[in-house]
């Protein structure tokens, strides 16, 4: 038997004892009363009646008295029974009873004339056993002699009917007091039931529960109950419950503290989580709530414990997971910065030293082999462009960065830039705006013209003969916004229903023939399509193998006031500057030398640097207008060196513009350049139209003057 059930069984007999005590208390009740009248109440008014008797016969005595003190002094016995019959005729007016049964006289012979002794007399009754008997003595009135005896026999009958009223009043408020008793006792015992259905409940639910729950006292360490569940988790058996104590169970004895002071000051707890030591050497987290109840008249504390073991593993093994991964993503963030500053710098030598060769005269062949050279180095950087886009995409570090842009202004830009693509090919290219599109805009132009570029590169590349047309329409307004369809469409090879299906995903091509034919890597239309989701916008296409596909996106833009400002496209010709004198801070010779030729040969002046601090050594002796500094030199690195510079004392000095080269694709580095106090920046590798570019940009900032 469980302790619960124990407790059960004696709250169970502690409700017997209560029902033998309300017996006993109704049976001493009745006892008293009983005891009452036969002790007190019924003597008492036995001696009543008595005393009454006796003050009826005194009341008559002195009437007998006379008749027999006449002064013929033998009366006749006539005269004498005339009294005693009147005496005796006297009755209670309501019953009609009499109030004297019987008298007896013994008088003296004299009295009556006799020859001597005592002559009795009775009259009335012949016996009267359960009267009350008063004997008087008679004496004459006037010579105080004693006449003789005079017994009256005083009728019970009143007593008998006072005694019964007595008794009956006495019956009925016994049975008042054992009506009560019984409702009170009724009462009780409704609640008692009531208790112990409660009680059972709570017991069916405390045994029934697959929680495991715990009875134990808030001040003490002692353990009350614990049902089946508990018993099971804890690997203890019933016998063992009694010499159980809580602290035993928590690993941390904080925690067992923790769990009093809430309950003390809340009188409960919610979902507390701990561990606790099921069997020795073997621990578990779990969740406790509890509540203080009152047990057995005093407080308890009852808790109810969840095991959250196997969620803490997972949850843990979650946490190593995501610190797994994100130490991998750092690693691969990592990996993508080294490869890019890795492979643009070279890049950076080839494609420089290519320009500068082809500035250089060159024969048929010669200048041949250079542009295959030129185009190998831009696919080449395309498709590291393209993976890196990619990764950081997918890194979630994609940042839009918005402007007020001239979209017409652009897209003019765009199609001169690779009209000569087309033109090489035989195709038409031709762009259609219709003409309520608004040409001011604000939205991440670069991104847009990024995924045209890809758009227009694919329709080229998969068109062998016939056309291009690039339209743009207005689909619909709201407020100052409007939704633009941007669509490219050919008259190439098409593609097929299957293809068109995959064709957004990553390193997808339509065939894998194409490939080979075509070239290229798969990822242009997911980087595409992940772009446009970025903006908001929709991508989609419609195509027909050998008719040719259409390639549209949907996107909102917010239309912008038209500003005043020096716009310079990437793609545009070359700003014309006057001479200036450069610092180029570069650690790759090669580079340095690319820099350098490139610049020169447009008239410009370069002093070199090979770390950052040459380069602020350099800019103190020399007269330099701009600097254009590498990131990653040793000894002083480019970001450390803009510090110092910025920090110089001499103003003209300190506020010479700084341009960072850059080979990496990391937003952080901008954002380093930028608080560095560098004016722009120019990504590796770079044409001198790129170069020239970010360089007017920079200076028009600070001096208009230097512009032509
Ligand atoms: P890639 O760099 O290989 O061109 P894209 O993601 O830009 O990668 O294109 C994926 C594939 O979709 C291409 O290989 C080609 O099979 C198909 N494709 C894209 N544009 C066109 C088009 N205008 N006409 C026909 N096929 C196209």
């Amino acid at each position: 038997m469980s302790r619960f059930q124990q407790w059960f069984q004696a709250s169970g007999d502690a409700q017997q004892h209560l029902a033998r005590l309300f017996l006993l208390l109704v049976g001493g009740v009745l006892l008293l009363i009983t005891g009452y009248w036969l002790m007190v109440l019924e003597p008492q008014l036995h001696e009543n009646a008595r005393s009454n008797a006796n003050v009826l016969a005194q009341s008559h005595v002195k009437a007998i008295a006379d008749v027999l003190s006449e002064n013929d002094r033998h009366p006749k016995p006539e005269h004498l029974n005339q009294v005693l019959d009147e005496i005796l005729i006297l009755t209670e007016q309501a019953s009609g009873k009499h109030f004297v049964q019987r008298i007896e006289l013994e008088l003296d012979y004299d009295v009556l004339g006799m020859q001597s002794g005592l002559i009795p007399m009775q009259r009335g009754a012949a016996a009267c056993v359960e009267c009350f008997v008063t004997t008087l003595p008679l004496y004459d009135s006037r010579s105080r002699e004693l006449l003789g005896l005079v017994r009256f026999y005083a009728s019970d009958h009143f007593y008998r009917e006072l005694s019964s009223s007595a008794r009956l009043h006495l019956l009925l408020a016994a049975s008042l007091v054992v009506i009560i008793l019984s409702l009170t006792w009724h009462l009780i015992a409704g609640m008692m039931r009531k208790i112990r259905s409660n009680e059972r409940t709570l017991q069916s639910l405390f045994e029934a529960s697959p929680l495991p729950m715990v009875l134990t006292r808030p001040d003490s360490e002692q353990v009350l109950l614990v049902n089946q569940a508990a018993m099971d988790y804890f690997k203890v058996s019933k016998d063992d419950i009694s010499n159980a104590r809580t602290g035993d169970f928590y690993v941390d004895k904080s925690d067992q503290l923790h769990i009093l002071e809430e309950l003390q000051r809340h009188h409960q707890i919610d979902q507390y989580e701990f561990e606790v030591r099921t069997a020795p050497g073997n621990n578990r987290w779990v969740t406790c709530s509890g509540k203080i109840i009152d047990y057995k008249g005093l407080p308890a504390v009852i808790l109810g414990l969840t095991d959250v073991s196997t969620f803490k593993q997972n949850q843990q093994a979650l946490s190593l997971a995501r610190d797994a991964a994100e130490a991998a993503d750092q690693a691969k963030s990592e990996f993508l910065a080294t490869m890019s500053h890795e492979i643009r710098t070279p890049m950076n030598g080839i494609l420089g030293m290519v320009q500068l060769l082809q500035r250089t005269p060159q024969n048929e062949q010669q200048s041949g082999y250079l542009n295959a050279i030129a185009t190998s180095g831009e696919v080449l950087l395309d498709l590291l462009n393209d993976i890196l886009d990619l990764s950081k995409i997918e890194a979630g570090k994609l940042e839009l960065s918005l402007t007020d842009y001239d979209l017409h202004h652009q897209l003019d830009g765009l199609l001169i830039s690779l009209s000569e693509r087309a033109r090489r090919k035989g195709l038409e290219l031709s762009m259609e705006i219709a003409p309520d599109v608004p040409s001011w805009l604000h939205g991440d132009s670069k991104r847009i013209r990024q995924v045209l570029i890809n758009l227009i590169g694919n329709a080229l590349k998969f068109t062998e003969s016939g056309s291009v047309t690039v339209t743009v329409e207005k689909l619909q307004s709201a407020g100052d916004a409007v939704e633009l369809q941007f669509a490219v469409q050919d008259t190439g090879i098409g593609i097929d229903v299957e293809s068109q299906k995959h064709l957004f995903e990553n390193f997808s091509q339509s065939d894998s023939s194409i490939s080979r034919r075509y070239g290229g890597s798969g990822l242009g239309l997911a980087i595409c399509k992940r772009l446009i989701h970025a903006m908001g916008g929709v991508i989609g296409l419609d195509s027909e193998p050998g008719q040719g596909s259409r390639f549209f996106f949907n996107i909102w833009l917010r239309t912008a006031e038209q500003v005043a400002t020096y716009n310079i496209e990437e793609d545009s010709a070359p700003v014309r500057l006057e001479p200036l004198s450069v610092l180029v801070a570069e650690d790759v010779l090669i580079n340095r030398h690319v820099v350098r030729s490139l610049l020169e040969s447009e008239g410009h002046t370069v002093f070199e640097a090979v770390n950052g601090m040459e380069a602020v050594t350099s800019l103190q002796q020399n007269d330099i207008d701009v600097i254009l500094m590498d990131l990653h030199m040793p000894e002083m690195d480019g970001i450390t060196a803009t510090r110092e510079i910025r920090s110089l004392t001499d103003p003209m000095k300190a506020q010479v513009p700084v341009i960072a080269l850059t080979a990496n694709i990391l937003q952080e580095e901008t954002e380093n350049c930028r608080s560095a106090g560098m004016d722009g920046f120019v990504m590796k590798p770079f044409t001198i139209e790129k170069l020239l570019n970010e360089l007017s940009v920079v200076l028009q900032k600070r001096d208009p003057t230097h512009l032509n």
